[in-house]
């Protein structure tokens, strides 16, 4: 029995053109022999439109009902493509990610997935039956739906090939794989054969949103034969791999650059200088369920330090609230804000055994004109924050400083 996972994005299933036709493929790989379980996410612009909604209602919408209002999304479309096999003559069957016992923590808007119950799932497969699963939503212990945080059909597919045992899950989208950055803002962009999990993880959770950070976490720690490729033209894609550090030492000094556009960065200066300075500033953001990104902490000047981070764009008000109502309490000049800010970063596993990087980074920045405000380094990656505005201009040329169209 080989069990395949394949997931179809917003756009690969945005009309009903494009549903057609990924029942058609569908129905060609079923053919062949595969045992098809499918995961689909909401028509493109769905969730979106109902974020929209529920905004025009209220300013702070509680995170179970958007939960309720998110998953619909997804049901419209399992729904839709089922209908499309059925006429197809594949008795095809369409679940909630309830109905398939998808069990999540209760955090709503960005659960977690604890358990899935496949049973159900391989009793259709035995009939000769494609499953359509709702990506993004599961239930909590208490049925309550839930959802996993945008972009979040792909964690679906791939914890259901990990729970399924598939022997690949393979993630459609509108890009042809997994590139050396956005192909979008580069067109010279170059795409991977295939790229390590390692730095997927990196590209990801630096703001490559081709796939959903959890989602390459799950198939990291489950080991599951992950693909990205194109739901509109034939190819190989991306594989992604689970080498060992000994293969690393050939690998390309950067495999690719990310970058986050809605970033904004907060600065309190002139702190008396004491033990316990980032904890009281920090301490208060963090009681605001805000997550600082990078962090700098000024060398103290007589006695006075300044204190630099950065937080999601959306976090950027209510820390500034929090900022401007600690300056009298540690004694403090004043507070900066800017939320016009960039991350950009560059990722490669070669930078464990090559050392440069960074020079050149910097050398190009500097070439170009371009300011760096802030720097933040881990074994395979160096992250600089610049200006929005300059920031197309930076991947650019970055992209060429390394040779990433090679
Ligand atoms: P889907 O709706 O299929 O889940 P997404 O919009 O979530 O698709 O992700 C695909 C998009 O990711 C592409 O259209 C592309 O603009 C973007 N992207 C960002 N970085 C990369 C990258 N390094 N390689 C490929 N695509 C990328
Ligand atoms: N529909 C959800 C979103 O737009 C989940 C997904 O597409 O993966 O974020
Ligand atoms: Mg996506």
């Amino acid at each position: 029995m080989t069990v395949i996972v394949e997931k179809f994005g917003g756009t690969s299933v945005g009309n009903v053109e494009r549903i057609n036709a990924v029942a058609d493929h569908l129905m060609d790989k079923h053919a062949a022999g595969e045992q098809l379980v499918v995961v689909v996410s909401a028509m493109s612009g769905e969730t979106n439109r109902l974020i929209d909604l529920a905004n025009q209602i209220s300013e702070s919408p509680s995170h179970r009902e958007m939960d309720v209002l998110l998953s619909t999304g997804e049901q419209v479309t399992i729904a839709l493509l089922s209908l499309a096999l059925h006429k197809r003559g594949n008795d095809a069957r369409s679940y909630t990610g309830g109905q398939v016992s998808i069990r999540t923590d209760n955090v709503h808007s960005r659960a977690r997935i604890q358990n899935i119950d496949s049973a159900r799932i391989v009793r259709d497969l035995e009939q000769g039956r494609i499953v359509v699963v709702a990506g993004f939503q599961g239930v909590d212990e208490e049925g309550n739906i839930t959802t996993l945080g945008r972009g979040g059909s792909d964690t679906t597919a791939v914890a259901m090939a990990a729970a399924l045992n598939a022997q690949e899950c393979r993630i459609y989208t509108d890009v042809d794989g997994i590139y050396t950055t956005d192909p979008r803002i580069v067109p010279k962009a170059r795409r991977l054969t295939q790229i390590t999990a390692e730095e997927m993880l990196e590209l990801s959770s630096l703001g490559a949103k081709v796939l959903q950070t959890r989602s390459v976490e799950f198939a990291n720690k489950y080991r599951v034969p992950l693909r990205v490729l194109s739901s509109f033209e034939a190819g190989e894609g991306t594989l992604i791999t689970y080498e060992d550090e000994s293969t690393s030492m050939e690998a390309p000094l950067i495999s690719g650059i990310a970058f986050q556009r809605d970033e904004a960065k907060l600065t309190i200066r002139g702190i008396p200088d004491h033990p316990g300075v980032a904890h009281k500033v920090l301490g208060p953001i963090s009681d605001a369920h805000v997550n600082v990104d990078v962090i700098l902490q000024n060398a103290s000047e007589k006695g006075f330090t300044d204190l630099t981070f950065t937080v999601p764009r959306s976090d950027y008000p209510v820390c500034k609230k929090v900022l401007d109502s600690l300056v009298d309490e540690l004694d403090a000049k004043d507070t900066r804000g800017d939320d016009t800010i960039a991350k950009l970063s560059l990722v490669g596993v070669g930078m464990r055994s090559h050392s440069g990087v960074a020079n050149l980074m910097f050398k190009t920045l500097a070439d170009n004109n371009i300011n760096i405000q802030m720097i933040s380094t881990s074994e395979i990656k160096i992250s600089v924050i610049i200006a929005e505005a300059e920031l197309e201009h930076a991947v650019a040329a970055l992209h060429q400083a390394f040779e990433l169209e090679k």
